[in-house]
């Protein structure tokens, strides 16, 4: 979600006249030339407030343009994002350096905002806490011409006791079912073939409340051969569109050729939505879905409302239905009150079964969650301990299942040169798996069939598949 807001952030910056020069990691070195945040006159940062640690890294970077700042009075300092949420105005106190923070829902003001902190030289906030941070604009800047971010949903009703979600991006809101639908087919008149659909909660959508509500929507018409994406609810004579019939309705747009979708509550995860993607090739045959502990009694102390054997029977029938599906989870390391026995139920379950990969994470505590309540009773080496062989545990896994796909001929959307080599491009498979292969770079934006040889650190090397087809040799054959 944060890459989409940065793209919707540089577009309209862009188009209000500004130059955007990053994104950059590194101060300019001492004498260095020009391209370092040194040199820009604004600096913006998009934040996440999920894990400690991704704030400690703004906290310092913040302490380090104060600095910047010294030498450059006339820098201007600016924060996006869930951290502007979290700590709001509170911040300018801490870091009389900022100069700027512009809250989720507000992204649409901030060149406007630039121009009045350069005027005034006044510290400016602006963070509404209604409506929907979702902004769909034509002037976006996307990093990829061929795949978009979508977002179709915000904010999260769950209650789960560690996580700042519902704190820092408010209640669940949807995006009506049309507008998503318009939305993906312009971006594939502009070219673009693999769209990964966001939300925080991203199978609760229900894009509920869509006829007459969208400001234009009355003049849309879906395109020749579809159906307008709006089912009437005839009990409550509503209209209702819920995530496995969207994921439907964007299957049937034509050029449209993969859809993934990110982050799915398990909650939300059913039988429909499995039927749905195992009966539509388009959709990314990765599915990620959040486990963060194999035992029950932790499962419970998080508020995640299933139990390890829901979790287990809901992947046992993605399974089922989908046989080639590839799952990758979440796992939070150390959570309040974790025993050694339940360590060893999160380890049991990453055996049983066995992901393709695995974000595994050292509990942080975050202020203002039901859990900052709780103890964080497990010692920081042991949750350290813990993290590390959960994630030596899950790298074998991963890389054995990475071997299976050894020698499978695979049907590859290639979407770039390789950041590496020249002549070598980088690919995706429909797992959503790396690989680089050599080819001319006119095949970029095209799907080719390749064939996995090797792995090296989690990306595979392949080779284009010869074709089924061979084309005759000058000079033989064909009269
Ligand atoms: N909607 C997702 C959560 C997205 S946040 C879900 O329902 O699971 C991304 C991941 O960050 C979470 O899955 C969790 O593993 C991790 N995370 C969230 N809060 C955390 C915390 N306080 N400490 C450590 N990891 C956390």
């Amino acid at each position: 979600m944060n890459e989409y807001d940065s793209e919707v952030a540089t577009g309209l910056l862009e188009a209000a006249g500004f130059k955007v020069v990053g994104p950059l990691t590194q101060p300019s070195p001492p004498g260095g030339e020009g391209k370092g945040e040194g040199d820009a006159d604004v600096i913006l940062m998009n934040t996440c407030s999920v894990r400690e640690h991704a704030e400690e890294r703004v906290f310092s970077r913040l302490g380090m343009l104060g600095k910047i700042k010294r030498t450059n009075p006339d820098l201007i300092v600016g924060l996006m994002g869930c951290m502007v949420e979290e700590h709001k105005e509170k911040l300018f106190q801490r870091f009389p350096q900022l100069d700027l923070m512009v809250g989720t829902r507000n992204v649409k003001e901030l060149p406007a905002l630039i121009e009045e902190v350069a005027r005034t030289r006044k510290q400016v906030a602006r963070i509404r806490q209604d409506g929907i941070s979702i902004e769909y604009t034509d002037l976006i800047h996307r990093r990829g011409k061929f795949h978009a971010w979508l977002p179709i949903m915000t904010g999260c009703d769950k209650v789960c006791t560690f996580c700042i979600v519902p704190i820092t991006r408010g209640a669940e809101v949807s995006m009506p079912a049309r507008e998503v639908f318009r939305e993906a087919s312009r971006l594939v008149g502009e070219g673009v073939k693999c769209i990964t659909l966001l939300g925080q909660n991203v199978n609760s959508y229900n894009g509920r409340d869509v006829a007459g509500s969208v400001a234009g929507a009355s003049s849309w018409a879906p395109p020749p051969g579809v159906d307008p994406p709006i089912r009437t609810d005839s009990r409550a004579s509503r209209h209702a569109v819920l995530f496995p019939e969207l994921l439907e309705m964007l299957c049937r747009i034509e050029g449209l050729e993969r859809i993934s979708f990110t982050t799915s509550h398990p909650s939300d995860a059913t039988e429909e939505l499995f039927q749905v993607i195992a009966r539509n090739p388009k959709i990314s045959r990765r599915f990620h879905l959040p486990l963060q502990s194999g035992s029950d009694r932790i499962l419970k102390r998080m508020k995640r409302l299933h139990t390890y054997e829901d979790y287990k029977k809901k992947i046992g029938r993605l399974r089922e239905l989908v046989p080639d599906i590839s799952i990758t989870t979440d796992i939070i390391a150390g959570f309040s009150g974790e025993t050694e026995e339940d360590y060893q139920a999160t380890r049991k379950a990453l055996e049983e079964i066995r992901y393709d990969g695995a974000y595994i994470f050292k509990y942080s505590v975050r202020a203002g969650t039901p859990a900052a309540n709780l103890p964080d009773d497990v010692p920081q080496e042991v949750k350290g301990r813990r993290n590390c062989e959960l994630l030596d545990l899950q790298r074998e896994i991963s890389l054995e299942k990475n071997q299976g796909f050894l020698g499978s001929t695979v049907r590859v959307f290639v979407e770039d040169k390789s950041a590496k080599k020249e002549n070598e491009l980088l690919g995706r498979t429909p797992h959503e798996k790396k690989v680089v292969f050599s080819g001319s770079r006119n095949l970029i934006g095209s799907f080719r069939q390749v064939i996995l040889l090797d792995i090296k650190n989690e990306t595979f090397l392949g080779e284009i598949a010869p074709s089924p087809f061979p084309l005759p040799q000058r000079g033989r054959g064909w009269g």
